[in-house]
């Protein structure tokens, strides 16, 4: 590859390697290919679109569905001394006219845009008008309905990239693609020919774990392995805010430093919790889903389940937020099927095929649950890959379920 590829993200980015994927990825969007990439979360699918912004000429466009990452990773971009901007619904008027005054002089070379400004007629004309390089749609899974985070605005986007300029290349960005939802996005997007690259999901350092959640019993488990763990980095993920903040006490009565996350809390709240956990003034973070998005702590040590959660991509995501040094990462999560009812509850009011979808993502969260074979094998598989043995290290691996039939259970009982 071009030696002058690999000398930009040094100087740029300050990184002396690529990681995974990432190289020919690069090149290939810098042939003008339209690309595919489907990555783990934390492995760099950033960079992918944005060193070829930087070294092509033009603006790279960039579709990111969250409003509140945007601003963060254009300051990140304008710290490594790149020009990079955003268009969403926190501009204002003159804000506004002043990042595409930029645009428009050719200095930018990456504008991130909420997939609703994209679709506002003013904004079309204004990007027919800009000297682009090519579109990234970050988080592309939105696209799907058959994935865990359907965005309406998201299906509109390639008909608004037509408009713009029909020769764009289109770099689709995931983490997040089963099979289907993968053909899903590469349909809607017109884009059946690009090129696809896809890394291995697996993640060996991360042990997996399942145990029954059983009233009262289930706290006392989750004390007695937290001080088992003293001093190391956990999250603990909860449904609903009131659960977050009845565990998160619960764990502080017991001498266990801890605080809550969740939307519910004053922002400065949120932020010094978040801050807290981040400096180790606090071990363990009790969480609803909305923590952990855009956070990079490398050393957390496990991540507890107390509920379960939507859906395997939803579960992949939350327990990839253990070991990202590469060092062991315990997943351990508490499930009773009560859990899966509940969920699909909650479901009742939405729209017939949301819910019928959401349905079957709840369905495979609990075939996965109550599986008795390799946790790995089976999470794997449902991103589409296959994985030839056992892993050896997860509970099913260590402890066959065999050994614990139902005559074994009556006696014990
Ligand atoms: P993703 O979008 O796939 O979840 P990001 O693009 O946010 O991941 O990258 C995750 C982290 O990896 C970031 O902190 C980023 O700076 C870092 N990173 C990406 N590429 C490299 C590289 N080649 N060398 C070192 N660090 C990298
Ligand atoms: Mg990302």
């Amino acid at each position: 590859m071009d030696q002058t590829v690999k000398e930009n993200l040094k100087r740029i980015f300050g990184f002396s390697q690529f990681r995974g994927n990432q190289e020919p990825i690069v090149d290939n969007v810098l042939r003008g290919n339209n690309t595919f990439v489907i990555m783990p979360t934390g492995a760099g699918k950033s960079l992918c679109y944005q060193l070829p912004a930087v070294i092509q000429d033009g603006t790279a466009i960039v579709i990111s569905p969250l409003i509140a990452l945007m601003k963060n990773q254009v300051d990140q971009l304008n710290a490594f001394g790149i020009n990079a901007h955003f268009l969403n619904s926190t501009l204002n008027k003159t804000e506004t006219n002043k990042v595409k005054k930029e645009v428009l002089s050719g200095k930018t070379k990456l504008l991130y845009v909420a997939p609703e400004s994209l679709t506002k007629e003013e904004n079309v004309l204004f990007l027919k008008d800009a000297k682009l390089s090519f579109v990234a749609i970050d988080e592309a899974h939105c696209i799907s309905e058959w994935g865990h985070d359907f965005r309406p605005e998201y299906r509109k986007i390639k008909t608004i990239i037509a408009q713009i300029g029909s020769n764009l290349p289109i770099v689709a960005l995931t983490a997040t693609a089963t099979p289907k939802v993968q053909q899903d996005i590469q349909r809607n997007l017109q884009m059946e020919e690009a090129d696809l690259f896809k890394s291995s999901f697996n993640r060996t350092n991360l042990y997996y774990e399942v145990r029954p959640k059983v009233k009262n019993e289930t706290k006392k488990q989750i004390i007695k392995y937290i001080k088992s763990q003293k001093g190391k980095s956990g999250i603990i993920y909860c449904l609903s805010r009131k659960k977050v903040e009845e565990i998160a006490n619960l764990l502080k009565v017991n001498g266990i430093k801890a605080a809550p996350y969740h939307a519910g809390l004053e922002q400065n709240v949120r932020v010094k919790n978040q801050d807290d956990f981040l400096n180790e003034e606090v071990d363990v973070i009790v969480a609803t889903i909305a923590f952990g998005m855009g956070i990079d702590k490398p050393d957390v040590r496990y991540v507890i389940h107390y509920d379960v959660p939507k859906s395997l991509e939803g579960y992949y995501q939350e327990t990839g937020r253990a070991g990202r040094d590469g060092l062991e990462g315990h997943c351990l999560m508490f499930y009773k099927y009560d859990d899966i009812v509940k969920l699909e509850k909650f479901n009742k009011d939405k729209p017939v095929t949301e819910r019928e979808n959401a349905k079957i993502l709840l369905q495979e969260m609990a075939a996965y649950a109550e599986s008795s074979i390799c946790r790995r094998k089976f999470l794997l598989h449902y991103f589409g890959e296959m994985l030839e043995d056992d892993c050896g290290h997860c509970d099913n691996c260590k402890k066959p379920k065999e050994k614990f039939d139902g005559i074994e259970h009556l006696t014990a009982v």
